[in-house]
């Protein structure tokens, strides 16, 4: 399958300001090249614990944020250095579910205006007409009700807000949509039907996903394949099946371990970590992960170990499969 994104060596830094000038002191390098793709029409899930610097990853790739160094390639096009009408323009085709449906709409607004907007905003000579039944397209294939049109964000669940958001972000016909902990900020009764609804429209509007969440269940559910992240670091990529079956990185081998599994025949060991996540600001030396990992030799403090490929589609950055 060809690729729709290709990121390369991507590193997203941001400034530590201090003293009395609050003058740059250092950096957070949140993101700190990482590189991967993702092919058209699949779901890539991006899963890490907070801070781990994947929804930078997604930001940056939308171009929301700048990236301090690296390579964005979307579709053929390389979108790193785009500004002001040529990032407007390449905008239409990738656009962001956020996490919060409260916070990314504005309450005093009319769901048909909130969903039109980017239409009327890209297209400014399309008639009103036109514009409305294309939004009234977008609700009923949200699963909203069509009286949705003349009502107000506040009116609605989360679960129904968060159509919302979808359907704005479909406005455009996007060609990779972004879904940031898309569920996370949702009752757990209604996360399943906003999955669903997510895959349904992937298929009939021909989409990409970057999908990214903390919860590996949310995940395994959504992906095809899979990138883990560690304190800025892309630490292990594959498909699924080989991330869920035979992780190979120490800590996403811990990851996976923890886990719930129904089945008491295959319970497996939990794997608990110890230490917490060393801080963006002050990343450890050699592998990121050493000061936790529980195969740590000699050499991980001082060798950062490269992702490569160890198996098909399988790529790992850990020195025990050098
Ligand atoms: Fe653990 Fe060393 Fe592998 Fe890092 S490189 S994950 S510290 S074994
Ligand atoms: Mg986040």
């Amino acid at each position: 399958k060809k690729n729709l994104l290709e990121v390369k060596h991507l590193k997203t830094y941001y400034p530590v300001k201090g003293g009395f000038f609050r003058r740059t002191i250092g950096h957070v390098k949140a993101v700190d090249n990482v590189s991967f793709e993702i092919r058209k029409g699949e779901t890539f899930g991006l899963v890490g614990e907070s801070g781990c610097g994947k929804s930078t990853t997604g930001r940056t790739i939308l171009r929301l944020l700048s990236p301090t160094e690296g390579q964005i390639i979307f579709d053929g096009n390389d979108i790193t250095n785009l500004s002001g009408n040529k990032l407007r323009e390449a905008r239409k085709d990738f656009q962001m579910v956020f996490q919060d449906p409260y916070a990314s709409l504005n309450p005093m607004q009319m769901v048909g205006d909130i969903i039109g907007e980017p239409i009327k905003n890209f297209y400014p000579g399309k008639q009103k007409k036109e514009i409305k039944e294309e939004v009234m397209d977008l609700i009923f294939r949200v699963g909203l009700p069509s009286d949705a049109y003349y009502k107000y964000a506040h009116e609605f669940s989360g679960g129904q807000r968060q159509r919302i958001g979808i359907a704005r972000a479909l406005a455009l016909k996007p060609k990779l949509i972004v879904a940031d902990e898309p569920v996370s900020a949702l009752d757990v009764s209604v996360q399943s039907q906003v999955l669903n609804l997510l895959k349904e429209l992937q298929d009939e509007f021909d989409l990409t996903y970057l999908f990214i969440a903390h919860d590996l269940s949310v995940v395994k559910h959504m992906s095809d394949r899979i990138g883990v992240m560690y304190l800025g670091n892309l630490i292990e990529v594959a498909d699924k099946h080989s991330i869920y079956d035979e992780p190979l990185h120490p800590y996403t081998q811990a990851l996976i371990s923890a886990i719930p599994e129904p089945d008491p025949d295959r319970k497996k060991e939990r794997i608990v970590l110890q230490g917490d996540v060393p801080s963006p600001s002050n990343p450890p030396s050699g592998c990121p992960f050493h000061t936790r990992c529980p195969m740590a030799k000699e050499a991980c403090s001082e060798i950062k170990p490269k992702l490569k490929e160890v198996k098909p589609d399988h790529r790992v950055a850990c020195i025990l499969y050098d």
